[in-house]
């Protein structure tokens, strides 16, 4: 799921590029020094498993707390991506879908105006069984501004900034034993130098950011209890560099379930958020339950609010009811280093 995001530039986001390779966006405040948005992940079925009463819930929810952008932790279009630029899916399982104010309201920043709110959003392993490169095209934009999709990159929300990893490539199972799917590599392969250049990327990029909240974004969970349990490349390789340089969040999709697991060596917080759509698997791994606060087998989102001392994230279900909050304070999480 991305950002709702824009027909680019027009919308006061700045492109700028990075010493490193990932792009970096400019993500404008509220002016009141906090950051508010929604994580969902695993949605796009045009409207059906519920997705359409997800949808209504991050409506209320995105209105409650002013939201300033939606993230998607991808897997954005079922079963198989987008088909091209031209996809229907596109609109009836985005646009068609994310209706409510909330979601699409306007914001300014400088000179301009924009009438959307941003959605950032990642690619999925669903997302790179179809025309990949189709979800990260322009063209995308001049349909619904709001989508933004890109493969890895920087969202510099001044307390904040997220880092968007494409964590597809890194699962040996998408190459070694890929069944009877295909996926378009376009773009990854060759694949050791593209992981190699990533990982440098993200920890160039964690290294030097000065944000008072670090929170890093993919679609593979580094830690999960669910159906897909932990991806063990992540954890051999995207962990390391995610403890090396203090990062708060890791914030994923792919197990269409809500959860929270916090690391017992770091002050990292593993968070799920995969349940826009298709959930109820009921096959949780027993396994590796270590740091396990909090799991949910059905449908839901996700909400952040930071400030500079502390974060609050909520989990919520398809009525809108709390499961399961998380209160995190700066100075607490310093001190406890
Ligand atoms: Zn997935």
């Amino acid at each position: 799921m991305a950002l709702w995001f824009m027909v680019g530039i027009i919308c006061g986001l700045c492109f700028v590029c990075l010493s490193a390779e990932l792009q970096r966006l400019e993500q404008p405040g509220k002016g009141d020094g906090s950051l508010s948005f929604l994580v969902v992940g695993d949605w796009g079925r045009r409207g059906s498993f519920n997705q359409s009463r997800v949808a209504f819930q991050m409506g209320k929810i995105g209105e409650k707390l002013d939201i300033d952008f939606v993230v998607s932790t991808g897997d954005n279009f079922y079963d198989n991506g987008l088909s091209s630029e031209h996809d229907t899916a596109f609109e009836e399982s985005f646009t068609d879908v994310y209706t409510a104010n909330s979601l699409q309201k306007q914001w300014y920043s400088g000179k301009n105006m924009t009438a959307n709110s941003l959605s950032y959003a990642v690619l999925g392993n669903h997302d790179y069984r179809g025309d990949a490169e189709a979800q990260l095209s322009p063209l995308l934009r001049k349909i619904d501004s709001r989508w933004l999709c890109l493969r890895s990159f920087i969202v510099n929300a001044e307390l904040a900034e997220i880092i968007f990893v494409d964590t597809t490539p890194f699962v040996n199972t998408y190459f070694l034993d890929p069944e009877d799917h295909t996926y378009d590599w376009r773009g990854v392969t060759p694949r050791k130098p593209y992981i190699a250049n990533l990982l440098k990327d993200v920890e160039s990029a964690l290294r030097e950011s000065t944000a008072t909240w670090k929170i890093v974004v993919g679609h593979h969970a580094i830690r999960s209890v669910g159906h897909h349990g932990d991806t063990e490349e992540l954890v051999s390789h995207l962990l390391p560099i995610l403890k090396a340089n203090n990062v708060d969040f890791y914030m994923n999709g792919h197990d269409h379930c809500l959860e929270h697991i916090s690391d017992t060596d770091s002050r990292i917080q593993f968070l799920t958020s995969g349940a826009g759509s298709k959930a109820w698997r009921g096959d949780v791994k027993q396994l590796n339950r270590e740091g396990l606060s909090f799991f949910y087998d059905g449908q839901g989102f996700m909400s952040v609010q930071l400030t500079q001392s502390d974060a609050e994230i909520v989990f919520y279900d398809v009525y809108g009811n709390i499961l399961h909050r998380l209160n995190a304070s700066k100075q607490f999480l310093h001190s406890s280093m």
